[in-house]
């Protein structure tokens, strides 16, 4: 993927004017990579890069990470030593700035640090300047974010035939991550398998409960493919399901496709939200249905725009979000859809194909 690193500083200076910030400075997250090329490991050494007051854009790196650092030709590298201060140099390429904004993920330590260094300047987050920037995706991210997508749909039909009963959910997630490298993820991450009653918890992780006959399971999975994340839910029943879980399912299926069909170019953030959340609330299910609708998606895994109620962030077209509604019967099931979607100009684009419907497995 080739990326314009010039220009994407050039519209992170035009938005610091207009918020009046001085001085950008970006730590580890995915700032970082979306303005430099550089993704930082996270050190007890700082890596900082500095969009200074006078025009400057500076990289300020250990010298034995320096070598990582690819020159996109947009800033200027500064290795230091094991003895050097970096905090001192980032101070002094500050200069007499006096609003700063500063990475949202930025260890305490060196936020610390810098506002002693800098008493008299007035932090804000970064987050003000680049998460609007950043949520705006363009055509060569798109195609990131549907290959990642694309990889995903084809795990899920490999799931559709996978064995699931006798086997622990860490099996399971072991067996979901390793196909998501096989099917084209740079790196899958650690997948959700919530088995029967694990699966009313949103976020369970993966632990050593046997899959039983009878089960409902969630798999909440996916990867990165050129640091851009697939984040997809599939939902599967062990057997035939209850009818109990099958009624429960139609309305999900039917919340999750008005979902994808509301996210068109003009539409509230929190209208996407409704559009999923009337329907399960129509189905006698709304107090079982916990969290948000979706969240944004790209360097980051959750990132702007969110998809819940109270945000009036208007959709523009390139913002790419998860839609995912769920219904969590505590002690028994939960039951989740998720695609990634895009708003375009030609209405909403679903990068996750693969189906909707509750899969019946062994
Ligand atoms: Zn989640
Ligand atoms: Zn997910
Ligand atoms: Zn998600």
């Amino acid at each position: 993927m080739s990326v314009d690193y010039a220009a994407r500083i050039g519209r992170a200076r035009s938005a610091m004017a207009g918020a009046g910030v001085d001085s950008l400075l970006l730590s580890v997250g995915p700032d970082l990579p979306y303005f430099t090329g550089y993704d930082a490991p996270q050190l007890e050494r700082l890596t900082m890069a500095v969009l200074a007051a006078d025009g400057r854009a500076t990289l300020v790196v250990p010298r034995l990470e320096a070598m990582k650092v690819t020159d996109v030709g947009a800033y200027e590298i500064l290795p230091y030593d094991e003895t050097d201060d970096p905090v001192a140099m980032v101070a002094r390429l500050v200069g007499e700035a006096r609003h700063v904004a500063i990475g949202d993920k930025t260890w305490a330590v060196f936020v610390m640090a810098l506002q002693e260094s800098m008493s008299g300047a007035a932090f804000r987050k970064a987050s003000d300047i680049t998460a609007s920037l950043r949520a705006i995706k363009d055509a060569a991210e798109i195609e990131e974010l549907a290959a990642a997508g694309a990889a995903s749909d084809r795990v899920a039909g490999r799931l559709a035939g996978a064995r699931f009963a006798g086997r622990t959910e860490k099996e399971l997630a072991a067996e979901v991550r390793a196909m998501c490298e096989d099917e084209g993820h740079d790196k899958g991450w650690d997948p959700i398998v919530g088995s029967g009653p694990n699966g009313a918890s949103p976020h369970h992780g993966a632990g050593d409960r046997v899959i039983a006959q009878g089960d409902t399971v969630v798999i909440d999975f996916g990867g990165t493919i050129g640091g851009y994340h697939a984040d997809t839910t599939r939902t599967f029943s062990v057997g035939e399901p209850s009818s109990e879980v099958a009624t429960a399912y139609a309305v999900l299926m039917e919340a999750q496709r008005s979902g994808v069909d509301s996210a068109v170019v003009g539409t509230e953030a929190q209208g996407v939200d409704r559009a999923t959340r009337s329907i399960i609330d129509t189905g006698g299910y709304g107090d079982l249905f916990i969290h948000r609708t979706g969240h944004g998606i790209g360097l980051d895994i959750h990132e702007d725009p969110y998809i819940v109620e109270g945000n009036r962030q208007v959709l523009e077209a390139g913002m790419a979000f998860t839609v995912e509604p769920g219904i969590y019967r505590p002690g028994e099931w939960g039951m989740r859809i998720e695609d990634v979607v895009v708003a375009t100009d030609d209405g909403p684009r679903n990068l996750n194909m693969a189906s909707h419907e509750l899969v019946v497995v062994a």
